[in-house]
């Protein structure tokens, strides 16, 4: 392989745009610039375009296209679904999340706390499996939206939306999932679900950065996130992001055609990875619930080692993966997903997530393992801890 190519197992981070995604896109940046509003022909065609792609993602999640939304990114889709359940429902001012969940949310909560709203989290085991039993508690008839996500972006954990969905109704609540991570990697059916709103990311499912899409129950009454012209029905305004949404609609279809390879290839490539780090490497562990993530990813704790110190010797081998750790403020601190499962600190330092894609290959993952062992030794060689604890 050569050294200077790119090894790309951060695709939870972000997707190569597909190249059919690419040209179907490329005429609505160039030729078809017309706005999809306007009476004349010119940009009638490309609203014709804009509902054959928003038919095309309905598809991919089994709904309906008069319940889908296009926004700007997962990020607005998750707000707008939470700030549609508070206005709806004034007098019930408490909202449940977990404790894994995405910024998207989770800084969300805060920022409602902090406005008046009360918060519930909702935590997981040390596998990252939600506390059904606690959910029971903790939703209640002053919960106005409950919001859990399908699929774990660190670990892919995936979670009994549809037991949350009918908890979340009992009690009179919405519920919503952040199901950006889940989309286009395991199949989805919204036909019959209790689901009311699904949020999901273009840039996940190898289509364009910058836009996403909100499911809306039909039933389910929804108040707009951004207010002006009357857009998407009066629900969500702004002149659509039209090259995008033709690009989002493209990916969906691949998506769906291509759910059972990412399911037996793509996992293929996660577990030859995953099972020879394990049987070649001392003193690793795989964090999350094996028998029930997304088929795509990975997360692995190499201990006594700080997972940026890998990823940046990985770096110098064009390989690129993503750390379970933020840094903030200086400190490094472990990522708050671990710390909810309550891993040990020596393992949460230590965790790398490699996340692939259909476009990774074995040949790929074979360089990776090639190049790994030395580098986890090297540092684990400078490590204090390692020297004490090994
Ligand atoms: N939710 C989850 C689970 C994610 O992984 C991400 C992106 O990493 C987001 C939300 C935010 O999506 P976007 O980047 O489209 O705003």
């Amino acid at each position: 392989m050569a050294e200077n190519k790119v090894i790309y197992f951060d695709n939870n981070a972000t997707t190569r745009i597909a190249p059919e995604v690419f040209e179907a896109m490329t005429p609505y940046l160039t030729e078809y610039y017309g706005n999809p509003s306007s009476i004349h022909h010119f940009g009638g065609q490309v609203m014709e375009k804009v509902d054959e792609a928003k038919a095309s993602l309905a598809a991919l999640l089994g709904a309906d296209p008069a319940n889908v939304i296009f926004t700007s990114c997962g990020t607005e889709s998750d707000n707008a679904a939470i700030f549609s359940a508070l206005l709806n429902c004034p007098k019930r001012k408490k909202i449940v999340v977990s404790k894994v969940e995405h910024p998207a949310v989770l800084s969300l909560a805060k920022e409602l706390e902090r406005r008046g709203c009360k918060v519930s989290q909702i935590p997981v085991d040390s596998n990252g499996v939600l506390d059904m039993n606690a959910a029971r508690e903790l939703i209640d008839d002053e919960t106005a939206i409950v919001s859990v996500m399908w699929a774990n972006n660190e670990t892919g954990n995936i979670q009994d939306v549809e037991l949350l969905a009918e908890i979340a109704h009992k009690n009179g609540a919405l519920f919503h999932t952040d199901a950006v991570q889940a989309v286009g990697k395991i199949p989805i059916n919204l036909k019959n679900s209790a689901i009311d709103m699904l949020s999901l990311s273009g840039h996940k499912l190898h289509g364009p950065k910058g836009i996403g899409a909100l499911y809306v129950k039909r039933g389910v009454r929804f108040r707009p996130y951004i207010i002006g012209g009357h857009q998407e029905n009066g629900r969500r305004a702004g002149t659509e992001n039209v090259a995008s949404i033709i690009g989002l609609g493209k990916a969906a279809e691949l998506a769906l055609n291509n759910i059972e390879k990412e399911n037996t290839f793509v996992a293929s490539l996660r577990d030859k990875l995953e099972k020879t780090i394990l049987e070649t490497i001392p003193r690793v562990r795989v964090n999350g619930d094996i028998a029930h993530r997304l088929p795509n990813t990975t997360n692995i704790s190499f201990e006594y080692i700080e997972g940026e110190s890998i990823l940046m010797l990985l770096d110098m081998f064009g390989i690129c993966a993503s750390s379970g750790s933020a840094c903030t403020t200086g400190s490094l601190e472990p990522s708050h997903v671990l710390r909810a499962m309550g891993i040990p600190y020596t393992c949460a330092h230590g965790a790398i997530r490699f996340s692939f894609s259909r476009y990774n290959t074995m040949e790929e993952v074979d360089f990776v393992l090639e190049k790994l062992p030395p580098v986890i030794a090297r540092l684990r060689e400078i490590s204090p801890y390692w020297e004490e604890n090994k």
